[in-house]
């Protein structure tokens, strides 16, 4: 079975197209600046990069034309696009609506649609990649994979916010939680490399990226993250705040003379690391010049790993216990400093111990922890590409075995 991976944002197009019956990558790759000028599509292909110029005015010229590669003379991949059984794609905000992956009809569709008020920069953009792909792939079934989903089984003490209850009930005001497709990937590999059932596990999957945030997977079930109403919440980020005192909002409406809006921008596009540094976002910057002594980067490094260490002190108490620590995405993949720190300066009182030569590992699955180590510490390099096509090939195969029932 072959299917298409889709995650549409508001100016690109990420896809993968992957062989089910192996689970290997056919072909991948990014449309970007989409009705912008300089528009491209980066597309990979047994292991080379094509940059390939071209005037893409909007998604469904964007992804016709990606479409004519997979079949194209020079970089093809199918004979046909018959080949493609299905469609998977990204979806950020479910809301309360969507526990798990869908297949994509109209009242799916009209759902999503009602539901880009809690999301109105990220759903818009991927319901116009759904229409395009459906407009373009008419004939085989389009599943949306939702970001929130996994993060439906949290109980209400994680998701009520302690305001007045009013808003919950008018607005849906809640803590929804995102990265939830990572999460339960990481949670999954997490349990098969400890060769383990993920229902006897308790685990803290930890998504470091520049986007970051951290779940406490109990049982298979996600019952708190740190993202919430939106993905502001939580650690501090390469440019977003995380947890804030939110009365700092009115007060810099007032003293700056700002919107809320522009207020609400700051803390999501000028805070976290870049806001601390003034100049990096990119933990490669700030990880760089803090060990050459730099010291405002080493002070954003050292907020950015106090963040992520009290999260998962917390959750420890949240599952009342912990048997997995798992870093993920690309500052957790990659930054052996970063988790020999945390797991050195914060989590020795868990009776963790790292090893560290085990953790000078970059992008690689590896149990970092000791031998001896109460709690393992791992790295599992993420892969929601794969979780949204194993997702959506469960749900076309359930269906075809209803329609010969
Ligand atoms: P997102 O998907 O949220 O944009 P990624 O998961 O791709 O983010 O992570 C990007 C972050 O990973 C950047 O801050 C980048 O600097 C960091 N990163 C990548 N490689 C390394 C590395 N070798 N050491 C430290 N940080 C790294």
């Amino acid at each position: 079975m072959k299917i298409l991976v889709i995650n549409a944002g508001s100016s690109s197009i990420k896809y993968q197209l992957l062989n089910m019956d192996t689970e290997e990558v056919l072909s991948m790759g990014l449309v970007e600046r989409i009705g912008i000028e300089g528009s491209r599509i980066v597309h990979r292909v047994n292991g080379e990069k094509h940059i390939i110029e071209k005037e893409i005015q909007d998604h469904e010229v964007g992804l016709k034309y990606v479409l004519s590669l997979f079949t194209d003379s020079k970089y093809g991949v199918l004979k046909s696009l018959e080949e493609i059984d299905a469609v998977g794609h990204r979806v950020v905000h479910g809301g309360e609506k969507f526990a798990s992956s869908v297949r994509i009809n109209d009242d799916v569709l009209n759902t999503m649609e009602m539901l880009s008020f809690l999301a109105p920069l990220h759903n818009p953009a991927n319901i116009m990649g759904i229409k395009a792909a459906t407009e373009l792939l008419p004939n085989v079934p389009h599943i949306g994979v939702f970001d929130t989903a996994f993060h439906q089984s949290m109980p209400e003490k994680s998701y009520l916010y302690a305001i007045p209850y009013e808003y919950y009930e008018k607005y849906k005001v809640r803590r929804y939680g995102f990265h939830g497709t990572s999460h339960r990937y990481v949670a999954q590999r997490t349990a098969e490399i400890l060769g383990k059932d993920v229902k006897d596990l308790k685990i803290i999957s930890c998504h470091i990226g520049n986007g970051a945030s951290i779940a406490a997977i109990d049982g298979g079930k996600s019952v708190d993250t740190s993202m919430g109403f939106t993905p502001l919440e939580g650690l501090a980020m390469g440019t977003r705040s995380g947890d804030i005192d939110p009365a700092i909002v009115d007060f810099l409406i007032k003293e700056e003379g700002l919107t809320s809006k522009e207020v609400i921008t700051i803390l999501n596009k000028k805070s976290g690391m870049l806001g601390l540094t003034k100049k990096y976002s990119d933990m490669r910057d700030i990880e760089d010049n803090a060990i050459a002594g730099d010291k405002v980067c080493r002070t954003a490094f050292d907020i950015y790993e106090y963040k992520i260490a009290k999260y998962i002190g917390s959750y420890a108490a949240s599952m009342n216990g912990v048997d997995a620590i798992v870093f993920t995405a690309g500052v957790g993949e990659n930054s052996p400093i970063m988790r020999e720190e945390i797991a050195e300066n914060y989590l020795g009182y868990l009776g963790i111990n790292i090893n560290k030569e085990k953790n000078n590992v970059r992008g690689k699955e590896t149990i970092v922890s000791t031998e001896d180590s109460k709690i393992k510490l791992m790295v599992v390099p993420t892969n929601e590409e794969l979780m949204i096509a194993r997702d959506t090939k469960e749900i076309v195969e359930k269906n075809l075995d209803e329609l010969k029932l």
